[in-house]
């Protein structure tokens, strides 16, 4: 461990990973501290859908961070995963209207897409969908050619081991638990093993996800910002058993669904959806959707024959609880059975599970220097879509960086 570094990022999930490999392409001297023992380690990084959103969800009015980035994001992964050979697919997605309610969500989607630049999209009818994804049934649908699926481990391995190549180290199994700034440097305490190990960095970028907003508050005690932890828990089937569940291999969405800020199902109509989102009183997520998955298939990762279901929300949990099997295998079930009505009860069983580090009262990410501490970058929020966009928010973190430097 160095005593002094020129610039320390906090976490090597795929946004700090992201960020360190942009900027060691620039800068000498960088360190991530990461306290997972091992990267890719458990985080939301690793335990995603692995879906290259298009841009869809973020209105401009409420989120135009996350439009800008998730829409740019979407173009640098697909180059990147080209470039460097990282399992990544431009399958297309559906989001299905099954009923006249849904039509309004739907119209609301497209309406933002188009606003967010979102390339390529058009509305199809439900024959032109069935078409397209034969088990699908649907009044309407959205078609967004540009979302897709990327294998996010391999992804973010790539970015780790270029960054590695670039001169930037790595050091797992260190988990920061104190901060100051003092004398123009910023002391870091990491823990590792029962050892403490502190050293100075000039600039230091908080990369930590869930702990995000409890490292923003460590430098800054004002800090406003609340991380909820919000768990994602998925099914899969496989689509070879049967031929009514066979799944040509596009992400299929329904229209947004609307959680309360525990992580319940909120059934709205859409008129108060729309009070009650700009009263920040609820918030908007992806529904349970199927998603085609990369299977290591003789040492290759291709489109296998998993496909995933879920997220099924879950809020109230402790940042650290990863347990799955608080919703029962029907639920997820029911949720897609409208749309994907093929599925048995039986074909299901449980996948794996995810937390969100979701922003309590706000729907944008935080990517900026802290208000105290002009050298200590803060990224506090980085929820869905994080993977998609984590190669435009290391662009806007690298301009921060050249700007204090
Ligand atoms: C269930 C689920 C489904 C999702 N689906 C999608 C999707 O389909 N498409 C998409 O674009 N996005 C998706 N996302 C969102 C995406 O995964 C995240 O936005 C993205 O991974 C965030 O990356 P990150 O690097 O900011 O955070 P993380 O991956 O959480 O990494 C933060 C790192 O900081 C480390 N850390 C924390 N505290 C400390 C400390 N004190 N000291 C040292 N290290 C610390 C942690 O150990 C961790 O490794 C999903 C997320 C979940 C959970």
């Amino acid at each position: 461990m160095p005593d002094r570094v020129k610039i320390t990022i906090i976490g090597a999930g795929v946004v700090g990973c992201a960020i360190a490999w942009r900027l060691s392409k620039k800068f000498e001297d960088i360190v991530i501290v990461e306290k997972n023992p091992r990267i890719p380690g458990e985080n939301q990084s690793s335990r995603n859908s692995g879906v290259v959103h298009a841009g869809i969800y973020y209105p401009q009015e409420q989120s135009p961070l996350k439009a800008r980035v998730c829409v740019h994001g979407n173009r640098l992964l697909y180059e990147f995963c080209e470039e460097h050979g990282v399992p990544c697919r431009k399958t297309g997605k559906l989001i299905v209207a099954t009923n006249e309610k849904d039509l309004d969500y739907l119209d609301d989607t497209m309406r933002i897409a188009r606003e967010n630049g979102v390339p390529g999209l058009r509305f199809i009818s439900g024959d032109e969908a069935k078409a397209m994804e034969p088990n699908v049934v649907c009044v309407r649908a959205g078609y967004f050619p540009t979302s897709g699926i990327v294998e996010a481990t391999q992804f973010l391995h790539k970015l780790y081991s270029l960054a590695t190549q670039q001169g930037a180290l790595f050091l797992p199994g260190r988990n920061v638990v104190h901060l100051e700034a003092e004398h123009g440097y910023f002391d870091i305490v990491a823990q590792a093993s029962g050892n403490t190990e502190p050293f100075e960095s000039e600039i230091v970028i908080n990369c930590a996800g869930v702990y995000s907003d409890e490292i923003a508050r460590m430098i800054n005690p004002d800090s406003p910002y609340e991380v909820l932890p919000i768990r994602g828990e998925a099914a899969k089937f496989y689509k070879t058993r049967r031929p009514e569940i066979d799944h040509a291999g596009l992400n299929v969405y329904p229209v947004p669904q609307i959680i309360w800020p525990d992580g319940l199902k909120a059934d709205l109509s859409f008129i108060e959806f729309q009070r009650l989102y700009k009263e920040k009183k609820v918030l908007k997520t992806v529904g349970v959707h199927l998603t085609p998955t990369f299977d290591l298939i003789d040492g290759n990762y291709e489109i296998g024959k998993t496909v995933t279901v879920g997220p099924a929300t879950k809020g109230g949990i402790s940042k650290e609880d990863l347990s799955s099997g608080s919703y029962p295998l029907e639920h997820f079930h029911r949720e897609v059975h409208s749309f994907f009505p093929g599925l048995r009860l039986e074909d299901l069983e449980y996948h794996q599970a995810g937390i969100q580090a979701k922003l309590k009262g706000h729907v944008d990410y935080i990517i900026e220097p802290d208000p105290k501490h002009p050298r200590f970058i803060q990224l506090i929020g980085i929820d869905s879509p994080g993977l998609t966009s984590s190669l435009a928010i290391a662009r806007i973190v690298e301009e921060l960086v050249i700007a204090i430097n």
